[in-house]
């Protein structure tokens, strides 16, 4: 937390190319370059607007800490601790790492509940996450008060660092390896080229460069309109306390996180230091971050803070006496979904970000910088990118409106117990469906995901649509969910997925280009519908999708509403310039009616002239029919598992043709359904969702997929090669498992640990409850060194571990619902 002398000796005579400039000397920055130079480039140009650190980074608070639960977040923050400690010895730099233990405590039976899952999923990543006594909290920490503890989670090997000299021996490490540091030059223009980013313009002159790297920090979104690139991030006040010396208190006592009372402890310099995350935050800087901030600090809003501050003290009482030092306040980046913004950006090649860290730069920064390294070097993420790939965000979340409103809510979330059916209350209402109003008339509760609302559940007639009580038990609306599930299964249901992207592929070579992206065959008939994943270099599925064919020259594909911007980009960046296939986005142009369950076929019979039987209209294929007064698109396909179709209704006629089709089934037990009973039915059928199930570090093969894989295909597609390689390189390591408990009360949301045998052997990547038949289920990879076979998988005997009780499961490499799929033929 102290402030860095400008450092002279760093500036050479900026050169007129690099092969890579970075821009932003904070830890992330450093981390980049310093990550660069260890594979191997040493052409890495840094420049610094003021001087290294002088944005964020030189007074966080220095926690390095080990968010449990998330894989990857996991694994960036070990990372970096282990790299804080050998750091000084190959830099000299030291980096103030000290490891004095991180203890959490849980004051709530909620909160002990949610403890405990985490502790799960943190063991089986290999973090030594103790549960202990309050007597032992007490033991630890003599000063805090434990009278309303309920249990204390203690990790021993985290600790502290001083974010500067980290930054300093990251930045002296790059410089090792041959990087160029430059203070005091701010980049002011982006220069590119077709598409492609070809150098940045400086106020000390232009440097030419294959690629730009956007570490900027709070200035991020400010750089990436230079660029023409949206960079959705926005600053927030954070603060923390600093008091005078305080009896008792040494530097040995672990940090301290307390969620009731929205604050964090650790010592500092004989004091405390008291961190907050107060519920309702406030974003700074909204109309652009001042030019000359630099090791600045905020005028701190002591009316709106005071409230949290008192609350903080009452667990360290001696606090009321102690005399405050400092009410400190100064900026981070916080971002939509509380996730970093990483990678390549989609409106330009070669222009890479790794900005937004909501509060984990220091912890996590020497993971980013490692993880883009690589993701520079080789042209692909080198992890599951879901969670931090920029290419998930949407135009619409650049909007100032949107990040202001967003903001409040998500730096207060990072000690928020978060439910699995969470939804954000900031920023709602922003994408609505043409029927939306209806929806709500018809019971809906929405949730929100991209910015559409999506009607979750049904409440019936006459019961207001309200979560009464968050909890990890049966909510208030479990009934109602049943209720959809079953008429699924027995009826019919009718569903609005209008929050599906959906994109138009039309040329000449639309075949040629398609069947080069995608791994199942599409030269088919028109009329056919394929399911196919696409892959990348290496054989990892980047998405998993439906391409229908619906002319000898166009094609139609619908992905799921999250990886819009991803799909759309991968799409673009693989037709060739001079392939005649151009690309239409038309989201917006369709509501998308879904009707599923073994009475669909009697109630579009209803509504159509059109002959739908299962001869002239086999499972998997698309046709124009008619639907009373519009002309609709419809497909026949399914997601629960039963017969079904997808009317894509041009969006001016969703109202007559939803009106039409809750008419049509009054006799036939129709009922709306939501995106919870989409997921309870698909995980009873083993459809896997992409983005929980599996990712890009998965292949189709593990994800039990090979039969929408055509090795053979003529012209091969991308990623087949190292796919080939992968399946003939013997039996795989980990394989796509479905679960079932035996006790039908326990409920799955997904991050539960697979015993085999007593032998832990992956965990559960989705959880619903399955009401056909009869309990829990869970989708989970297994995993076996020695070949995760068929054999081995159903050689065994199962339990999942829920809050650390076991309980016994039947696993199944079919689906346990309709193995031979016969509901989705008749
Ligand atoms: C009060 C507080 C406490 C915190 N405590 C912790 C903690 O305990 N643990 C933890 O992990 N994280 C903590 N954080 C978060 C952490 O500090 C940040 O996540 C991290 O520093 C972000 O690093 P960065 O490199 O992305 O940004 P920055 O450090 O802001 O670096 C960006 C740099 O880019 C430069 N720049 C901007 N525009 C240009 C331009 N056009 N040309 C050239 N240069 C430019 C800026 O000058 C700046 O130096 C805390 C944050 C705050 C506010």
């Amino acid at each position: 937390m102290s402030k860095v002398q400008p450092s002279k000796k760093f500036n050479e005579s900026l050169p007129s190319r690099a092969q890579v400039v970075i821009v932003g000397g904070g830890v992330i920055g450093c981390s980049i370059a310093y990550h660069l130079t260890k594979l191997g480039w040493q052409d890495v140009v840094l420049v610094e607007r003021k001087q290294l650190t002088s944005g964020t980074t030189w007074h966080a608070a220095g926690l390095v800490v080990t968010p449990s639960g998330d894989e990857l977040s996991v694994e960036m923050s070990t990372y970096t601790r282990e790299l804080m400690k050998t750091l000084e010895a190959e830099t000299g730099q030291s980096t103030g790492f000290k490891a004095i233990g991180y203890l959490q405590l849980a004051c709530t039976q909620e909160w002990l509940e949610e403890r405990r899952r985490m502790a799960v999923a943190a063991r089986r990543l290999g973090i030594n996450y103790q549960e202990i006594s309050p007597a032992e909290v007490k033991k630890m920490w003599p000063l805090a008060e434990t009278s309303d503890i309920l249990a204390g989670f203690y990790t021993p090997e985290d600790g502290r660092a001083n974010p500067v000299d980290f930054t300093m021996a990251l930045a002296k490490g790059a410089r090792m390896g041959g990087a160029k540091i430059f203070e005091e030059i701010e980049v002011v223009g982006i220069n590119k080229e077709n598409g492609r980013v070809t150098g940045v313009v400086t106020d000390k002159g232009e440097i030419e460069a294959e690629i730009v790297v956007n570490s900027a920090g709070l200035w991020g979104r400010q750089l990436g309109n230079l660029a023409g690139v949206n960079i959705p991030l926005q600053a927030a006040e954070h603060y923390y306390l600093l008091t005078e010396p305080i009896e008792g208190v040494h530097a040995d006592v672990p940090i301290i996180e307390d969620f009731g009372r929205y604050s964090y402890f650790r010592e500092e310099v004989g004091g405390l230091l008291v961190g907050f995350f107060e519920p309702v935050a406030a974003p700074w800087g909204v109309d652009g971050i001042p030019k000359d901030f630099a090791f600045g600090e905020i005028n701190p809003d002591w009316d709106r803070m005071m409230p949290y501050v008192e609350i903080a003290m009452e667990r360290i009482p001696v606090l009321k006496d102690a005399g405050i030092h400092k009410f400190f306040c100064g900026p981070e980046s916080f971002t939509p979904d509380g996730g970093p913004l990483m990678g390549e950006t989609p409106e330009l090649k070669n222009f890479y970000v790794a900005a937004g860290l909501n509060f984990l730069g220091i912890l996590q920064g020497g993971g980013v910088g490692k993880i883009m390294a690589q993701w520079i070097v080789d042209g692909y993420c080198p992890v599951d990118s879901l969670h931090i790939d920029i290419a998930r965000c949407f135009p619409f979340q650049g909007t100032q409106k949107y990040l202001t409103d967003r903001t409040v809510e998500t730096l207060g979330l990072q000690y928020q117990l978060i439910y699995p059916n969470f939804a954000n209350e900031t920023a709602r209402d922003v994408r609505k469906t043409a029927i939306h109003e209806q929806l709500a008339q018809a019971g809906a509760f929405f949730t929100e995901g991209m910015g559409w609302e999506i009607p979750d559940w049904y409440a019936p007639a006459g019961v207001e649509a309200k979560v009464e009580k968050y909890t990890w038990g049966r909510q208030n609306w479990f009934k109602y969910l049943a209720a959809e599930h079953k008429a699924c299964r027995e009826d019919v249901i009718l569903m609005d997925v209008t929050s599906m992207s959906k994109f138009l592929v039309q040329g000449r070579d639309a075949e040629k280009v398609l069947n080069n992206i995608c791994a199942n065959n599409v030269a088919v008939p028109v009329g056919k519908v394929v399911y196919t994943q696409w892959l990348n270099e290496r054989g990892g599925m980047v998405a998993d999708l439906t391409v229908t064919r619906l002319a000898e020259d166009k094609y139609f594909i619908v992905s799921a509403g999250d990886f819009y911007t991803h799909d759309l980009m991968w799409l673009k960046k693989h037709i060739p310039a001079d392939a005649h296939a151009m690309v239409t986005d038309v989201t917006s142009g369709y509501t998308l009616l879904n009707i599923q369950g073994p009475k669909s076929r009697d109630l579009l019979s209803k509504l159509t002239s059109a002959d739908i039987s299962n001869e002239t209209f086999p499972y998997m294929s698309a046709r124009d029919i008619d639907v009373n007064y519009a002309c609709v698109q419809c497909f026949r396909v399914t997601y629960e598992g039963e017969l079904g179709y997808e009317l894509y209704v041009p969006t001016e006629f969703s109202a007559h043709v939803y009106e039409s089709v809750v008419e049509a089934g009054q006799n036939l037990g129709l009922r709306h359904a939501g995106f919870q009973a989409l997921n309870s039915l698909r995980i009873e059928k083993a459809y896997l969702e992409y983005g929980h199930d599996m990712d890009n570090m998965d292949t189709p093969l593990e994800a039990g997929l090979s039969f929408a894989v055509k090795f053979d295909k003529p012209g091969g597609f991308i990623g087949r090669d190292a796919l080939l390689r992968h399946k003939e390189s013997g039996p795989l390591k980990y394989r796509m498992v479905q679960f079932l408990l035996e006790d039908p009360e326990p409920l799955l949301y997904g991050n539960e640990v697979i015993y085999r045998d007593g032998v832990i052997v992956g965990y559960l990547q989705t959880g619903a409850y399955g009401f056909t038949l009869g309990g829990a289920m869970g989708m989970g990879f297994v995993e076996h060194e020695d070949g995760a076979t068929k054999e081995f998988i159903n050689g065994g005997s199962y339990e999942i571990d829920i809050t650390g009780v076991r309980f016994p499961a039947r696993a199944s490499l079919r689906p346990m619902y309709d193995p031979k799929g016969l509901k989705i033929r008749v």
